[in-house]
């Protein structure tokens, strides 16, 4: 029970912390990955907020350089447009103090001046000489629109360069157009630095295609390559996808992967010519510390769950030492160390249900008495002895355990007897030979009670059985002196077990009434009518169970408690008499059983005349039988108090005469009135090869007719009984032939309420 209790605990323990384990990782799960779209959402947050700073940054540059070149064409008008060679001076003038490359001049007609940083400014120079994209922004300006054009390289300074172009107005006139070149270069300056995504990053500048127009010098990706088509950043599958999102000017927000790692970036269109700011988080910088923060989170995590599995480990490790601690008091004899009663009542219930087997109860003898001269001590060492021999002798499927002081209680799988007592006694020799206490003058014994399983057949109960069989078959091999064992008997079991309970509600029915009279008549053979009747007792239990004198007279003679029994039969007797003569009816003597006890009685005598007194019964009434055994010792005694009862009227029969060793000797010496035949000379009698038996039963008839003793034959149960004691000269006959003996008020019925009903003839048992 409590082992079973227990287990369950710890497995809910376990399930709980298991489930709080599986909770924790979820949650961890959830957590990282919650932390991760965080991280990645504010590394998108942030690298769009930092590519519209740069976005700005470079606005700002073009229109700076916008801003110059316009403060450069306030000076134009259409007199410096017809002076080409004044243009060209004051262009290259301008051109000293600003940052472009390369200022240009043409009017309408193509015509124009080139100024070119550390070069002879060109007059008349020729919009034709221009480079094609060159020539598409100026047209452009003179058309009256402001433009970028794309980069390119240029025919004066042999770098990619880019121009600005814008109209020249003379009054609403459009007279020409300005246009400045610079290197692509001026926007380096802006992109490169260590403050790109807070030093996590760096910026490329791309044009519609994807070509690169600036290559940040921190790029991850150091291969050399003109396009982000060409690189690892773009996947196959999405080529297509970017180059039109590319086109649409759109923003685009991805990751590529080079050298086994994975970097986010971001395509953000700068507003101007298709370009792009082609930016890539690295990992480090801004986006490191939120990394960092994800991994600490994560570190907590998992040294958490460290921290849960340990204390989960450690609990376990306590509930297994305090379940081990629990099972060892619930099961085990703190003395010895071997197991206990109930670890052994619950393995034999187990082993029952396999096969048979037979339990023996050891016990040694006199233990209080070992206690009291060797001491406590040595008292317990003993007991361990005993355990580690026995633990010894026993097989794999056997099993013992020590009970209370020195009680042992073993399983054998044998059943049969003999083997089960042949290895009782190697144990017990063995425990006599090697328990320390045998060294010294003391003589160890044991007493062993023994019950086998088929001695219980109930299968739910076999256990329990065995242990109360086991504990009556102990007790009766107690008794004996030396080393006993004492196997367990069923019949005498139960016959014990009566005896248990009429010992112990023997007083309790008397005084309830629980004894009943019976009377069962006898016969005057010579006129056949009713004589007398003889008073037998039967015990009818509160339950209705009705006990026969066999099975409580021999153990109230025992007990002594056979003496109240008689006194109280007696009363009723008399009672019985007395409501007869009451009642008018003609009384009929009555034998009562007298036991050796009552007899003995020093005031015997006066008891008897108190109660006939007492009722005012004539003794003539009363026939004392008295049993044959009580006269074989001290006939004289006897002879004196059969005299002194026969002086007080009371008539003596002597019971149950030949089933003893009484002989005709002592029957001639004794003064009784009646002679009663046990029933066994009837028994025998009838068998005609038993002339013997007749012979001694016609001589007996015959000797207590010549003493004046009239002859009463037990057991009369058929007619040709009945012929035979007729012939034999007998002078009563009872017996179950006339009737069984019937309780007092039927008898009264049948018997006394008329006078021709005591015609034994005419009445005989049905
Ligand atoms: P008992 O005194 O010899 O009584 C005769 C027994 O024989 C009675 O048994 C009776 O029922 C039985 N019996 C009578 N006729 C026949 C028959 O034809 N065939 C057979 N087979 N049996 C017959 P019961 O009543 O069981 O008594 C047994 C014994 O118990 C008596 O033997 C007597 O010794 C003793 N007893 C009975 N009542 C008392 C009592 O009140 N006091 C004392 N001290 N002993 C009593
Ligand atoms: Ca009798
Ligand atoms: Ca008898």
């Amino acid at each position: 029970m409590i082992e079973e209790k227990l287990r369950k605990r710890l497995r809910r323990s376990i399930i709980t912390v298991l489930c709080i384990i599986v909770v924790l990782l979820i949650c961890s799960g959830l957590f990282s990955a919650y932390m991760h779209s965080v991280r990645n959402n504010s590394v998108k947050e942030q690298v769009i907020l930092e590519a519209e700073e740069y976005k700005t940054r470079i606005i700002k540059q073009l229109e700076a350089d916008f801003q110059t070149l316009s403060t450069i064409s306030a000076f134009i008008d259409s007199s410096y447009a017809n002076d080409k060679k004044l243009l060209a001076e004051h262009l290259d003038k301008s051109n000293q103090s600003n940052t472009f490359l390369t200022i240009v001049f043409y009017d309408l007609s193509g015509n124009g001046v080139i100024s070119t940083l550390g070069q002879q400014p060109v007059v008349n120079a020729s919009l034709s000489e221009l480079s094609s994209e060159g020539q598409r922004v100026i047209k452009l300006a003179m058309e009256g629109t402001t433009s970028v054009s794309q980069l390119f390289e240029s025919l004066f300074s042999d770098s990619s360069v880019f121009v600005y172009s814008m109209p020249i107005y003379d009054g609403d006139e459009i007279i020409g157009a300005l246009g400045a070149s610079d290197h692509i270069e001026i926007f380096s300056d802006i992109l490169s630095g260590n403050t790109v995504l807070g030093g996590g990053g760096y910026i490329h500048m791309l044009n519609a295609d994807g070509n690169f127009l600036i290559r940040s010098s921190k790029m991850i990706v150091q291969e050399k390559i003109s396009s982000i088509f060409d690189g690892p950043y773009i996947s196959e599958d999405s080529k297509s996808q970017v180059t039109q999102a590319l086109q649409n000017q759109e923003r685009i927000f991805s990751s590529f992967s080079y050298e086994g790692e994975s970097y986010p970036f971001l395509l953000e269109p700068v507003g101007i010519n298709g370009w792009y700011l082609f930016c890539v988080n690295t990992g480090e910088g801004l986006s490191a510390n939120l990394s960092a923060s994800a991994m600490v989170t994560q570190v907590t995590f998992v040294v958490v769950l460290i921290l849960v599995i340990f204390l989960m480990l450690y609990g376990y490790r306590l509930l297994r030492n305090y379940n081990r601690d629990m099972m060892s008091l619930a099961y085990y004899d703190s003395l010895t160390g071997a197991e206990n009663l109930s670890r052994f009542r619950q393995r034999l219930n187990e082993s029952l249900g396999n096969s048979g087997g037979s339990v023996a109860a050891v016990s040694i003898r006199q233990f209080p008495f070992i206690n009291e001269i060797f001491g406590k001590e040595r008292a317990n060492k003993l007991l361990c002895q005993i355990k580690e021999i026995t633990e010894r002798h026993l097989n794999n499927d056997e099993f013992f355990c020590h009970d209370t002081s020195d009680r042992f209680y073993i399983f054998f799988r044998e059943t049969e007897a003999e083997v089960v007592r042949n290895r009782l006694n190697s144990l017990i020799s063995e425990f006599e030979r090697s328990a320390e206490i045998s060294k010294t003058n003391y003589q160890l014994a044991f007493y062993c009670g023994v019950v086998d399983s088929p001695k219980c057949s109930d299968p739910e109960e076999t256990a329990d059985c065995l242990m109360t069989h086991v504990q009556f078959a102990l007790d009766r091999a107690k008794g004996a002196h030396s080393s006993k064992i004492w196997f367990f008997d069923s019949e005498l079991h139960i016959k014990e077990e009566l005896e248990n309970y009429i010992e112990s509600h023997m007083h309790q029915a008397l005084k309830d009434g629980e004894f009943k009279l019976f009377l069962q008549p006898k016969k005057d053979l010579h006129s056949g009518m009713l004589s007398g009747a003889e008073a037998l007792v039967r015990w009818k239990t509160n339950d209705g169970r009705m006990i026969f004198p066999d099975q409580f007279i021999p153990l109230f003679e025992r007990n002594g408690f056979c003496a109240k029994l008689d006194t109280y039969m007696l009363e009723q007797v008399c009672k019985q008499i007395d409501s007869w003569i009451k009642t008018g009816i003609e009384p009929i003597p009555i034998s009562v059983n007298q036991s050796k006890l009552m007899f003995f009685e020093s005031d015997y005598v006066g008891t008897l005349i108190a109660l006939i007194n007492k009722y005012n019964i004539p003794a003539q009434l009363i026939t004392l039988e008295i049993l044959e055994g009580l006269a074989l010792n001290n006939i004289e005694e006897i002879n004196a108090k059969i005299l002194q009862l026969q002086g007080e009227g009371f008539r003596i029969s002597l019971d149950d005469f030949g089933s003893g060793f009484s002989s005709l000797n002592t029957l001639g010496k004794l003064k009784i009135d009646e002679l009663k035949l046990d029933r066994d000379f009837l028994l025998n009698a009838s068998d005609q090869e038993q002339k013997r038996v007749r012979l001694i039963m016609q001589q007996t008839i015959l000797m207590a007719g010549q003493l004046g003793i009239s002859t009463v034959a037990e057991g009369v149960e058929t007619p040709e009984n009945e012929a035979l004691i007729c012939e034999l000269g007998c002078d009563i006959g009872q017996g179950y032939l006339y009737s069984r003996p019937i309780s007092a008020a039927d008898f009264d019925k049948r018997y006394m309420k008329r006078a021709d009903s005591r015609d034994l003839n005419t009445v005989s048992e049905g």
